[in-house]
């Protein structure tokens, strides 16, 4: 039988586990908390043999990164089944495809917990933590979950560059920097694919639309456009390598 049961605590002074941990316990959302464990009671038959995880999906990846991706929420027979982000569905498929292209995994595929899918470089997670009936949180639970991802950005020190996958991640991306008290521009960044904007502290924020199979089947978002994007986050970051090295020749 394939579990997605939650793992015993193996990192107790890990800030990230710990908020993971946190985020895992979480049922500040009625609906959600509804929903997700009832798909998780329910399954859908080409998973029968699976144990879902059916609880919130916390954040997965690097502690050291320096790219953090904000997706929208995991999916009912994808990340809220595996318990792990974008894992076990089309999507992830997608994402986890173009960054091992771009450099940032160790394999193209995720398809669950114990895959051996390592992450370098990259955090990938996500505006709500529930899988929302519809894939669509409201307004009201995105603003519940903001503080989750307000605290991976405290925690993701070296953040230089944040991918936002689909208007839901770009905004709550936003909110969440200006619930930080971070200066954000007004007007505020626009979203749209392979937009780009560099934020008053610094970060690169770059737009792309979402690898859902909404996008993906209609070709809206083609692989070679998903690429793009993340080509253009390992280029920022290899040219910021180049730039702190200058300045460190530059001084001795
Ligand atoms: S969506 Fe976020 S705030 Fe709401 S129950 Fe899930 S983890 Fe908690």
């Amino acid at each position: 039988m394939r579990s997605s049961s939650p793992p015993a605590s193996s990192a107790a002074s890990d800030p990230l586990a710990r908020l993971a941990a946190r985020v895992s316990r979480c049922r500040a959302c009625p609906r959600l908390v509804a929903h997700r464990e009832r798909v998780a009671r329910e399954r859908v038959a080409r998973f029968r043999d699976w144990t879902y995880w059916g609880r919130p999906v916390p954040g997965f990846g690097d502690p050291a990164a320096r790219l953090l991706v904000v997706g929208l929420a995991p999916a009912a027979h994808g990340g809220n089944r595996t318990g792990r982000i974008f894992t076990g569905d089309e999507s992830g498929n997608w994402l986890y495809r173009a960054l091992h292209a771009a450099g940032f995994a160790n394999q193209p595929t995720s398809v669950a917990r114990d895959d051996g899918l390592r992450l370098t470089d990259v955090y990938v997670t996500a505006a709500a933590r529930c899988a929302p009936p519809g894939n669509r949180p409201t307004p009201t639970e995105l603003a519940r979950c903001r503080p989750f991802l307000g605290r991976e950005l405290d925690l993701l020190a070296g953040l230089a560059v944040v991918v936002v996958l689909g208007k839901v991640a770009h905004d709550a991306f936003l909110a969440a920097l200006v619930a930080r008290g971070a200066r954000v521009p007004s007007p505020r960044p626009r979203f749209a694919h392979a937009a780009e904007h560099r934020l008053p502290n610094g970060l690169l924020l770059l737009c792309s639309y979402h690898p859902s199979q909404q996008n993906t089947f209609t070709g809206r978002l083609t692989r070679e456009m998903l690429d793009g994007v993340f080509r253009r986050a390992a280029t920022e970051l290899k040219s910021r390598d180049t730039r702190s090295s200058e300045r460190i020749l530059h001084r001795t």
